[in-house]
């Protein structure tokens, strides 16, 4: 490298651009730069144009050595001496300094790199780049969207997995919002999330996809919600219904919850502290026997014997073992008798929380069962919800539905990343005669 510009230019990665001057202020780095001057055909008519003045243009890029950086372009003016040519003036453009944003093309890149693919929150890239919350969205939305909207993204789907979930929790103006998920079960990728969680949500979505696609769907798994089964009356009728193994457990767990706080606050007088036998229990009772190991086991009855004078919690935890022991079964015949038995025992209980279990696993007997001769698997309804609740955590709460489906789909939706993120730097060589 013969002189300090030099690096300076090495180190500003903009092909075609030089460094004018680089100013240091207290909380950011001023960098000026210009295109390296060339021989300029007008566009209209091709003639040599003439230098005509200067336009600075500010951009924000990326952070320099921990400080925000303002990029300031000073572009040129050209100017067609051709007097038939009707091309007066023209400012040059270049692809890495969009005229419509106001970060490089590299920072609006990372901007929806970070908030998409690794879910951070948009503020956090904010401070970090020196600009408003909204520039840093609109970045996420001009890359992002074209990703989401790509028709090679989703594919052939066997196996939908159909999910509730909350976007927005319940505040003084409005209650909970829901949306539903579309899930492909054996690529493990959000399809899409759809606004609201009724039958007609789920309903219009499925209409509005192509044959081709809703054709190919041999297996669709729900949550264990009455809406969903209606939202599906009629449509994809070749697939079999099965109800997803991680929502039934899941019922199971609540259901277990649900009584262990009652008698807690019964027992205890207040809700769940930290020596309270239940409350320390908790977690134990939620992993699977098979997961316990005798000392894990040992402490849990003693806490249910210490805590659960009626064994209210004990007939619950059993309930919910029942339905565990539902997946375990190595045959058809098996699960059915297994899940005959889990229901008996729970509609004969004396909990009300452990009859209601029996119910709606009554309800749901044919989809619960259908899982074991479909072979559709258990995990990725589960890893899905995680990876949805990180993006929900990074958002603090979205106030648009179209900016949270973005960036679940961003982060969840199996997105080709390297369609403009090279995941490979083009090393140029000489080219072969
Ligand atoms: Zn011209």
């Amino acid at each position: 490298m013969p002189d300090a510009t030099g690096v300076a230019e090495v180190m500003l990665g903009l092909p075609g651009f030089r460094v004018i001057e680089a100013v240091e202020s207290d909380d950011e780095l001023v960098v000026t730069v210009e295109t390296i001057p060339e021989l300029t055909g007008c566009p209209g008519c091709g003639a040599v144009a003439t230098a005509h003045d200067r336009m600075p243009v500010e951009y924000r890029d990326l952070p320099a050595f921990g400080r925000p950086v303002r990029l300031v372009w000073d572009k040129r003016r050209h100017r067609c001496e051709e007097p038939e040519c009707a091309m007066c003036t023209w400012t040059e453009v270049s692809g890495a300094l969009s005229a419509r944003c106001l970060l490089t093309r590299r920072a609006a890149l990372a901007c929806c790199r970070e908030v998409g693919l690794n879910a951070r929150p948009v503020a956090q890239m904010a401070r970090e780049l020196g600009v408003a919350w909204h520039t840093v969205m609109n970045a996420v939305r001009e890359y992002g969207e074209p990703l989401i909207d790509d028709s090679d993204r989703v594919g052939r789907v066997r196996q939908l997995g159909v999910d509730e979930t909350t976007w927005l929790a319940a505040t003084r103006e409005h209650s909970t919002k829901f949306a539903t998920s579309l899930v492909d079960l054996e690529r493990r990728i959000v399809i899409d999330v759809v606004e609201g969680n009724s039958a007609g949500d789920l309903a219009s979505w499925l209409d509005d996809q192509p044959v081709a696609f809703t054709g190919g769907i041999r297996v669709v798994a729900t949550d264990l919600a009455e809406s969903y089964r209606r939202g599906l009356e009629g449509r994809i009728d070749q697939a079999t219904r099965v109800a997803d193994p991680f929502h039934v457990v899941r019922l199971a767990n609540r259901a277990l919850d649900t009584v262990r706080r009652r008698v807690q606050n019964r027992t205890m007088g207040h809700r769940g502290r930290k020596r309270d036998p239940l409350y320390r229990i908790r977690k134990l009772m939620l992993t699977g026997t098979e997961r316990l190991d005798p000392r894990g086991l040992d402490r849990m009855l003693l806490g249910l014997r210490v805590g659960d004078p009626d064994n209210e919690v004990l007939g619950a935890w059993l309930a919910k073992e029942s339905v565990r022991d539902i997946y375990l079964a190595e045959s058809t015949d098996e699960a059915e008798l297994l899940i005959d038995k889990a229901i008996a025992a729970c509609r004969l209980d004396a909990v009300g929380e452990v009859r209601s279990l029996g119910v709606t696993l009554t309800r749901w007997r044919t989809e619960i069962l259908a899982r074991h001769h479909t072979g559709a698997s258990n995990g990725p309804t589960e890893g899905l919800n995680l990876l949805v609740k990180k993006v929900k955590r990074a958002g603090h709460g979205f106030r648009s539905f179209a900016n949270y489906r973005l960036r679940i789909l961003l982060h969840a939706g199996g997105v080709s990343w390297e369609s403009i993120y090279p995941s490979t730097p083009r090393i140029r060589g000489r080219a072969p005669h």
